[in-house]
């Protein structure tokens, strides 16, 4: 019996007693290895000038013995002679970053290590009692056998086989649950290759049952359809990945039917991405933009992220490090060889390779996304109106710091186009004696447009900018400009659009209509700061404007929290138009000393603005009243 090194019997003992749940990965390692030692009998062969080897003879096989129970994987690779067993199973091939492992795991959760970084031939052990490798190398005529429980150590000794090749004999454990039975069917095997291994390129053949009708002569329809049990050897893996292919090699229907299947979803994508990269970081990357957010999209139970392969075989269903946040609607697949479960890379430099890669995908889903929206409106708007709420949330999450990235694709509900435009569309429209972007928040657009505020800006023929989903206003605040064009809110009271001429004349009137003015603030109190003669005004006799940080919209927003949270209210300045029809008969009734008039007048006017403005009115009995004694 020789003796495990230290560094290997650290990582079987991770294996051994791993509480992961993914133990099903063993069999994607080994093939990995099968495959990689067919991948190397191929190119010593071509050196060595070798015709008797044909790359369409090499395979992978696979064979399960339920009596005996073992899984056996088999390829007629490069295979490996007794030094090279002692060597390669033995210890760790090239275990640099195996202690940094070993030691991160006391800290770390186990589970992710394994399931990161995938950890080659000793993960058999995460299902084995035992394990036997029955393998003769290329070019000799002797074959050896490495057996080991994964304890303490390990045999090496002479063996049978009968041509080049490597046999992985898996004893599969036994347990109460017979957790560990599924790796002994046909079937649940199939499932695991196909799940994991689909694109190896070379052949993984089993022998699979299956259950075909009997046919029988008997005429009785109603006799039970008898079935026999047929074994057919199946290539179980379809071996070309369709992400190494050019994008003009594959049909549309080839790669809608690929996404639907690798991720479950009933609908074509929106676009395909297909990149090539070649240089410091090589890689193939396909990706899916979805049309339709599944179902757990906006809900924390939502997995985003890319599955991640290295040289066609999956390493990671969902890599989230491949992905910036804001895109995490994107599925699809990278695949490097640069990746290579070389278990002695650090782990920094995986980081600084995947970084490469994520930077490359965010610049070309952006520029995808980009160019549909200028080359299809119609689709992209459809699309925005389902996902566009992360791009807005993903500039207010990060303050602003993807405000760069994300701002061409937004899109926004213009009061003059009736439709959603760009910002960049909004600037472009912009005449010269315009300076700052207009919005105005609420419900819906189409209660937006109705609002005094809305109107007047309208009136000096500026557009707006109509928002109705909630993040709009904090994401268009801390943008704080477009273009150099600052964002305001027409709600805003320092929102100052009249002219010279209009400004004066507004002041005239406040001056000559004090005591209306006074009467009427004192009368509504704190629930206004003051009340002014309005420029803005154009056929509404009075609107609320906010005065002060928090936005009629925020306070729209905060309403919607729960009681229990701060809900701060915006600070409100009730703005009357003395062109309306309506502002003589206040200044009559002033006139006349009629306090109780101008009091219902506030109330009526103040609580109109309210609704206008889509906030609720405080004292709807107070209203109706005030209304009802006036119509006496
Ligand atoms: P890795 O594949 O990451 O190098 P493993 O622990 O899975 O690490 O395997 C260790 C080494 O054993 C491999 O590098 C390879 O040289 C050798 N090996 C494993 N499986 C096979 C096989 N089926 N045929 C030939 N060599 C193998």
């Amino acid at each position: 019996m020789r003796k495990f090194k230290t560094e290997s019997k650290k990582l079987l003992d991770l294996m051994v007693n791993s509480i992961y749940t993914n133990k099903e990965i063993f069999l994607r390692e080994l093939i990995s290895n099968a495959s990689d030692s067919l991948d190397k009998l191929y190119l010593s062969a071509l050196e060595a000038k070798d015709n008797s080897i044909s790359r369409s003879d090499l395979k992978i096989d696979i064979v399960i013995d339920p009596d005996q129970r073992t899984l056996t994987i088999s390829d007629n690779g490069i295979g490996m002679n007794k030094d090279e067993l002692e060597k390669n199973l033995g210890t760790i091939a090239h275990s640099g970053s195996l202690e940094f492992k070993a030691d991160e795991a006391k800290d770390l959760d186990k589970v992710d290590i394994i399931g990161q970084f995938g950890v080659g031939f000793y993960s058999s052990f995460m299902v084995a009692s035992k394990v036997k490798v029955i393998s003769r190398a290329y070019g000799s005529d002797e074959a050896a056998c490495w057996e080991s429980d994964g304890v303490e150590g390990y045999t090496i000794s002479d063996a049978e086989r009968e041509s080049r090749g490597t046999d992985v004999i898996l004893y599969i454990r036994e347990d109460e649950d017979g957790e560990f039975d599924r790796f002994l069917s046909s079937l649940a095997v199939k499932h695991l290759v196909k799940h994991y291994s689909d694109y190896i390129r070379y052949p993984i053949c089993m022998d699979v049952e299956h259950q075909e009708p009997l046919e029988t002569n008997s005429e009785d329809a109603s006799s039970e359809p008898q079935f026999v049990t047929v074994i057919e050897n199946e290539t179980l893996n379809s071996m070309i990945p369709i992400w190494t292919k050019k994008k003009s090699d594959v049909s549309d229907d080839e790669y809608n039917n690929f996404y639907k299947s690798q991720f479950y979803d009933n609908e074509d994508p929106l676009a395909v991405i297909s990149l090539h990269a070649e240089g410091t970081v090589e890689y193939d990357a396909l990706l899916f933009i979805p049309k339709e957010p599944p179902f757990d999209f906006y809900s924390k139970e939502y997995k985003r992220g890319l599955a991640l392969y290295s040289s066609n075989v999956m390493i990671m269903e969902q890599c989230e490090d491949l992905l910036p946040d804001c895109f995490g609607f994107v599925r699809g697949v990278v695949d490097s060889p640069d990746l290579n479960l070389n278990i002695s890379r650090e782990m920094l430099q995986h980081d600084r390779q995947l970084q490469a890669i994520e930077h490359r995908i965010e610049k070309k889903v952006r520029d995808e996304l980009a160019k549909l929206a200028k080359d299809d409106r119609e689709a992209y708007a459809e699309w925005f109106s389902k996902f566009g709420h992360t791009f807005k949330y993903a500039i207010y999450a990060t303050y602003g710091g993807q405000r760069d990235l994300l701002q061409d694709l937004l899109l926004f509900y213009s009061a003059r186009e009736q439709k959603l435009i760009t910002l960049k569309e909004y600037v472009e429209a912009m005449g010269e004696n315009q300076h700052e972007i207009y919005f105005a928040y609420g419900d819906t657009a189409a209660r937006l447009a109705m609002s005094p505020s809305v109107k007047s800006v309208l009136s000096k023929d500026f557009d707006v900018l109509l928002c109705s989903d909630n993040v709009d206003e904090f994401c268009l605040s801390i943008m704080n400009s477009y273009d150099d064009k600052q964002f305001r809110n027409v709600a805003d009271e320092s929102l100052d659009l009249g002219t010279e001429e209009e400004k004066e004349e507004a002041k005239k009137v406040e001056e000559s209509n004090d005591g209306l003015f006074t009467a009427m603030a004192n009368f509504l109190g704190d629930k206004v700061t003051k009340v002014v003669a309005s420029t803005r005004l154009t056929d509404g006799a009075a609107c609320i404007t906010a005065d002060g940080p928090v936005s009629l919209g925020m306070e729209k927003y905060f309403a919607t929290l729960p009681e229990s949270e701060e809900r701060p209210q915006a600070k409100h300045i009730l703005e009357l138009n003395p062109k309306h029809s309506v502002f003589p008969v206040l200044q009559a009734a002033m006139e006349a000393g009629d306090a109780e008039k101008v009091e219902k007048f506030a109330t009526i006017l103040y609580s109109q603005a309210l609704m206008a403005e889509g906030l609720d009115v405080e004292d709807p009995e107070g209203y109706t009243k005030a209304v009802l004694s006036l119509m006496k």
